[in-house]
């Protein structure tokens, strides 16, 4: 049993809801729609657990709720169990196609009921536990490069459809390899997981992403940002490093750990390439290090 989840039931007649709550409110937090609209709009603003959802209602069927459901990048990994009294093969077979985990007839009995939705609960707890940890670095805890490609793709689309200022600092940890071999590898891990906090502290919007780039590297997407923002932050996280005054006898820039930062900003559009704008970062960050390190460039260009 999850006892946290969150259940939306969809269903035109208040007494199959009724119904549904008595059997499942000991046990879960239950919320209700009474047509394919408010169901459609609750799932988006409550990201509930599971879905059950009645087939036959006016206006929109159940059927058409859980297509609309399955299109959405946001909602279509929430479970649908259709609760219906269209009991025909042919009807379950249509609820399976599109997209419902589990078709349950009516009448329904509480028992089979209950054990299906606690099964079904368990699997989706699970999946998200493993979602989760995919998209996480073991390291330093922060977002992994796999999240990062999704995160940037996700929001140049979306700067693109409004027109909006997208910007990415790549940051690099300066002279990390003289680190290692000064203090040695676990002090190195160390060194790494203080620095990730620390610029995690430092990013205050909350749809800022910081990730993990690889190695001694790391990147920052900042949606709806532009050139004057995204200078300020990395700056910001510049100086949050430096702050931190990690011992590095053998850096040549400073006496303590440092990072260079390179910048770029652009409001996307169907002309421009995604890995482009990361070429154009990357030389940012060749320039920082070039002219001396401990610094940020924001760059035009990507060569
Ligand atoms: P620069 O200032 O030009 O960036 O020099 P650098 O020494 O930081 O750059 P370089 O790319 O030559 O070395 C990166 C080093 O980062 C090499 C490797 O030892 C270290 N490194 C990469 N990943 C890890 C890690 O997960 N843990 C530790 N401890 N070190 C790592
Ligand atoms: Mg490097
Ligand atoms: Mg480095």
């Amino acid at each position: 049993m999850q006892p946290d989840s969150v259940i939306l039931v969809v269903d035109d007649d208040p007494l199959n809801i009724k119904l549904l709550i008595n059997i499942l409110a000991p046990h879960y937090e239950i919320l209700f729609a009474l047509n394919g609209e408010q169901a459609l709009r609750l799932a988006e603003q409550c990201m509930p657990d599971l879905i059950l959802l009645d087939v036959l209602m006016p206006d929109m069927s159940g059927y058409e709720v859980c297509q609309q459901l399955k299109l959405q990048a946001t909602v279509q990994d929430i479970p649908v169990i259709f609760i219906s009294s269209m009991n025909e093969h042919e009807d379950e077979a249509k609820g399976l196609a599109c997209g419902a985990i589990d078709y349950i007839n009516k009448p329904i009995n509480a028992a089979i009921v209950k054990s299906r939705i606690a099964n079904h609960l368990e699997l989706k707890h699970a999946r998200d536990i493993l979602k989760r940890q995919a998209t996480i670095d073991t390291l330093t805890g922060l977002a992994n490069r796999r999240r990062f490609d999704e995160f940037l793709l996700q929001e140049w689309r979306l700067m693109q459809r409004e027109s909006k200022p997208l910007s990415l600092i790549m940051i690099d940890i300066d002279y990390f390899k003289q680190f290692n071999d000064c203090y040695g590898h676990p002090a190195g891990d160390d060194c790494l997981r203080q620095v990730a906090l620390a610029m995690k502290e430092a990013i205050s919007r909350p749809i800022d992403l910081l990730a993990r780039y690889g190695g001694e590297e790391f990147v920052c997407v900042l949606p709806n940002t532009d050139e004057q923002g995204v200078l300020y932050v990395a700056e910001n996280l510049r100086n949050c490093v430096e702050m931190l005054a990690i011992p590095h006898e053998k850096s040549a820039v400073n006496s303590g750990v440092t990072i260079s930062l390179g910048c770029a900003t652009l409001v996307p559009n169907s002309e421009q390439r995604i890995a482009d704008f990361i070429k154009t970062a990357d030389y940012g960050l060749y320039q920082a290090k070039e002219t001396g390190r401990n610094k940020v460039m924001l760059s035009q260009k990507s060569e």
